[in-house]
């Protein structure tokens, strides 16, 4: 019998772990535009990697309750972004896993989602993988991306006018010495 195929792009999640299903491929990255846009602009048309990706369904069994419904997902990139300390596109890997539990409504992923350390979801018949695992790549981000040793010398002044220096006194400043006079020249840490 010819097993069930199934689509990426509208995902029967139940079906798909009752069928312990396996999908995977490549996406090119300009297919996940939210993520393709995160480049900066000098890096926009380097080649880049395409994101390689993966889905397993599985159908968890219990002992004395109703089976889980689980998907295993994976992606994995790089992707150039920009270096927060010379601005130079630096090059970062990109590799997210996740498992999600999948129940039969909002309120019920809702509830679990609040009590368990699971991630849960409700259960759709039409679930965007490729949408899931650019949002789980999303957030797999540098928050700074930099590089290790950044490629080229960093400027020495600054990109905006520095501030004019604060002109009211210290008062860490002001009591230090205060206490100079009062010891007498005695040690101070
Ligand atoms: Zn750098």
């Amino acid at each position: 019998m010819k097993p069930r195929a199934f689509d990426p792009s509208r995902l029967d999640v139940a079906a798909f772990a009752q069928a312990a299903g396996v999908l995977s491929g490549e996406w090119p990255l300009a297919d996940l535009d939210r993520l393709a846009a995160c480049r900066p602009a000098q890096a926009q048309d380097e080649p880049v990697q395409p994101v390689v990706w993966s889905v397993e369904g599985e159908l968890r069994k219990k002992p004395g309750a109703q089976p889980e419904t689980w998907l295993h997902v994976r992606a994995s990139t790089s992707i150039p972004l920009e270096c927060q300390r010379c601005l130079q596109p630096v090059v970062e890997a990109l590799d997210v896993e996740r498992s999600l539990r999948f129940v039969a409504d909002e309120a019920a992923a809702a509830e679990l989602d609040a009590e368990s350390e699971d991630d849960v979801l409700a259960l759709t018949r039409t679930l965007d993988v490729k949408l899931l695992l650019e949002d789980e790549l999303l957030l797999a981000l540098p928050i700074v991306p930099r590089h290790d040793a950044c490629p080229q010398p960093l400027q020495a002044e600054p990109a905006e006018p520095q501030q004019q220096p604060e002109t009211r006194p210290n008062p860490f400043a002001a009591l230090q010495a205060l206490k100079r006079g009062s010891s007498d020249g005695g040690n101070s840490q």
